[in-house]
Order: structure tokens, then sequence, then C-alpha cells
């Protein structure tokens, strides 16, 4: 026997039953995003390796272990994407979006590809919504995605489950300096670093602040620190971003060893986190990226943006109980038809009833069947009413009305009346 067709390791279907929580938290971001004024962008899942490597940078995780690469029939080297904001950057530069320092509040939602050890929370395709806002140097813009993501959590109901934890990484020059110090204080200390920590010293040292190791964590209590480091105008510019929170009236922890996991971000990072999910408790994160545009290319140009993880979000909703009940909502009508003219019948009269009753959820039985087994599909569909159509009914040009729900009489209604009966009946709740 062949050998049953299975998803690829990591990459999940999302079904029928979970949808709806998917599209809850889609919806309830869009409508968020739009009333701050962001833009959504839709952009390719593959790209060019070449734009990974340059705007991610080689010696971070995601680009050394975790791409999918591939050449494609034309042995070009083309990669899935891991995240959103090298292609955003790409095609802002590509189409001239933020050329003569024109502002641009980006945002775009769709799977993401890395290949790591999938678990709980964490996947090799998954999903993130993606904001990205270009040509705003200053520190609103930054405390203005912190306030807009702090909305949503109020809006799912997720204040008291999510903390913020910031940090500044300074400009790249004043990150250099510490890079430099870190490393002369860790090579001191190299034979008590675990493993990933030693490779890291060379490849992406920063990274090593946060290692989960607990001996290298011990080390790093006496290593000097990122805030002693950072420049005037970056302290300044944190100053200003912290100032604004607190306007907001929105908490935060200042995390020193905040480093995120791209190589890009300079100045403001930050992260939502959650002890509700176990390892995996990073929900949203971001920072500031000043140098990324030239990076890939482009003139010098501010940018700022987050990712949140719409798997990690979902599972959160999930475990908190916080899906609104009306997201699974029931049929409100099912039409049961008894012979092929009734089924004809039935068919023109549900078209205009969903004519008259614009959104109406209304069932049509497929398949045929006896009056119980008709019945029985009615009842478990959750509709309120059967609407019931037989040679009798047809002849009348009636429909039965049964309740569903209730114990009130089945009652004859006449094919022109039934729009308005329904209208009725379902908005008395
Ligand atoms: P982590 O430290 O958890 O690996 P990261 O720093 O690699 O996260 P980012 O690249 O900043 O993550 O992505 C932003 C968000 O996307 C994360 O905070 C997380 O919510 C989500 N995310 C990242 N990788 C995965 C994954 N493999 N599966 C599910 N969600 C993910
Ligand atoms: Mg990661």
């Amino acid at each position: 026997m062949s050998k049953s067709l299975q998803a690829i390791r990591g990459m999940n279907d999302i079904l029928p039953e979970q949808t709806p929580a998917w599209r809850y938290l889609e919806n309830t971001l869009v409508s968020l995003l739009d009333g701050y004024g962001y833009r959504e962008i839709r952009l390719p899942i593959v790209e060019y390796t070449e734009l990974f490597a340059r705007g991610i940078g080689e010696g971070t995780d995601v680009v050394d272990k975790e791409m999918y690469t591939f050449l494609d029939r034309n042995e070009e080297s083309l990669t899935l994407r891991p995240e959103g904001t090298a292609g955003c950057v790409r095609a802002v530069l590509e189409h001239g979006l933020s050329g003569g320092g024109q502002v641009q509040k980006l945002w775009y939602a769709g799977p993401m590809f890395r290949y790591e050890k999938p678990q709980k929370g964490r996947y090799r395709q998954f999903h993130q919504v993606g904001v990205e806002a270009f040509n705003l140097p200053g520190p609103d813009v930054d405390a203005e995605l912190i306030v807009l993501t702090w909305r949503l959590w109020k809006q799912l109901g997720l204040a008291d489950a999510v903390t913020l934890q910031l940090n500044s990484l300074g400009s790249s020059e004043a990150r250099a300096a510490y890079r430099d110090a870190l490393v002369a204080y860790l090579q001191e200390r190299f034979d008590q670093l675990d493993e990933d920590s030693q490779r890291r010293l060379t490849t992406n040292p920063l990274r090593i602040l946060d290692s989960k190791n607990e001996q290298t964590q011990a080390l790093l209590v006496g290593a000097p620190t990122l805030s002693d480091y950072l420049d005037e105008e970056s302290r300044q510019h944190f100053e200003g971003v912290k100032a604004r929170l607190d306007a907001a009236g929105i908490r935060y922890e200042i995390n020193h060893k905040l480093v995120r996991g791209l190589d890009y971000y300079n100045r403001t990072v930050f992260e939502w986190v959650t002890d509700k999910l176990g390892a995996q408790g990073t929900v949203c994160a971001g920072g500031r990226y000043d140098g990324l545009v030239g990076q890939l290319g482009g003139k010098p140009t501010p940018g700022v943006g987050f990712a949140m993880g719409v798997e990690r979000l979902v599972l959160l909703l999930e475990t908190l109980e916080l899906l609104p009940a009306e997201l699974n909502r029931a049929a409100e009508v099912y039409v049961c038809a008894f012979g092929e003219a009734a089924e004809l019948a039935a068919l023109a009269l549900a078209e205009r009833l969903r004519d008259q009753l614009p959104g109406l959820r209304l069932l049509v039985n497929s398949g045929g069947g006896s009056f119980k087994s008709q019945f029985k599909k009615a009842d478990k569909s959750g509709a309120r009413y059967a609407l019931i159509l037989g040679e009798d009914e047809l002849a009348a040009r009636v429909v039965g009305c049964k309740p569903l729900r209730d114990d009130s009489e089945q009652q004859s209604i006449a094919w022109d009346a039934l729009a308005e009966h329904l209208a009725g009946r379902l908005q008395r709740g």
C-alpha cells in the first residue's frame, strides 16, 4: 500500500473549526490599522535569496539555518520569505514609495517560512501581520506602533496577558562599540561559554545576550551593558519613546538584553510577551531599522515596524477562552424539500429569500432524504426555523414554518409573506 500523503512537518492546515478565530483576529487588526491610517501592501512569498542575505544579514539564525532556499528552473537562487520587512523594503524601493521623504505607513499579512524545530507556537510555515513606517525618524512613530498594538490587546481582552519589553540598541556606531566591548569581555571567558554562544561570538555576538544557557547567563551578569554605550541622540530618542508610553499609560519593562534576532535593528526594539504559552511567549516584536533601506541600495530612509505571530495570538485567545461565542454562527433557516418538484420550488424560494433578506444564514437541504433525516439535519444545523415544502405545500403555494428551538406550533405561511414573517421572527431574538 502506498504511504498516505501528509502535510510537511511544521506546516499546518487551518481547519474550518479554527478559521473563524483567525478571521476574528485578522478583521479586528485590519480595522484597527485602517483607523490609524496604515495601508495594506501585498508582497510575493518568494524573493531572490540575496534580498534576505543582504537585508537580514549573514550570521543570523534566520539566514544561516532557517531559510527555505532553492534553485528555480533558471538556476536562480530563490527563498520562501522568512519574514516580511525585507520584501516590504524591496517593494517600497522598487516602486519609489519612499522617494522625496514621503511618509509611508504600511501593513501586510501572510505566511512566512523558517526551517525551525516545530513545537507549540513554533512552526515552519507560520503567519505574521507586519506593520512598517518609512521616513519618520522621531520617537512619536515608535510610540504609535506600540500604542496601536496596545489597543489591539485591549480590544481582544489580552491587556492583562501581555507585557511590554523595551530596549534601545543605539546607533549602529554605538552598537559596534558595544559589540567590541562585549566580545572582549566574553573572549576572556570563552571556555565557559556554551557551544552556541562560542559560535555566535564571531558571527553575531549580541545574540549571546538572549542565550537560554544558565552558565552563559551567569557570565553575562558582569558583562558591559548596552545602555552604557548609547549615543546621546539615541538616548534622547529613547526618552521620547518612554515619555509617550507614559503619557498613553502603557507600562513597560526595560530589558537591556533585548536585542532581537534579526540584524537590522537600531535604537528602539520591543517585544510583547506572554507567560501563558510556555516557551514561545513573544507574540509581537519589532523596532527601528534606520539602516536597512540603505543596506538594500536605497537612499538612507528611517524605518520602524513590527510583526506579530498570528498562530501564537490565536493560541492565546483559545487558551484564555477569549473568542466571542458568536464566531461560530449557526444557520438561521433550514429548508427541507420532499420530491423533485418541491426541490425546484425550494431552490427558487431560497434564492428569493436571500434577495429579500441580505445576510440571511439559510441552508437548503442537500441530497434529498426522508422527513426524519432532513429534520435531523435541520436540527443539527442549529437553525431556528425549518421551512417545509412537500407536494401539499407546493399545491397551496405555502411552506410549513417549524420553530426548532421552542415549542410553538408550526405555521403555514404563503410564499409571498414568507420574507416578512421570517424577518419578524428572527429579529425577536
Ligand atoms: P523567536 O525568538 O520566538 O524565534 P523571532 O525573534 O525569530 O522569534 P521575529 O522574526 O521577530 O521572531 O518574528 C515576529 C513574531 O513572529 C514572533 O514574535 C512570533 O510571534 C512570530 N514567529 C516567529 N517565528 C515563528 C515560528 N517559527 N512559528 C510561529 N510564530 C513565529
Ligand atoms: Mg526565531
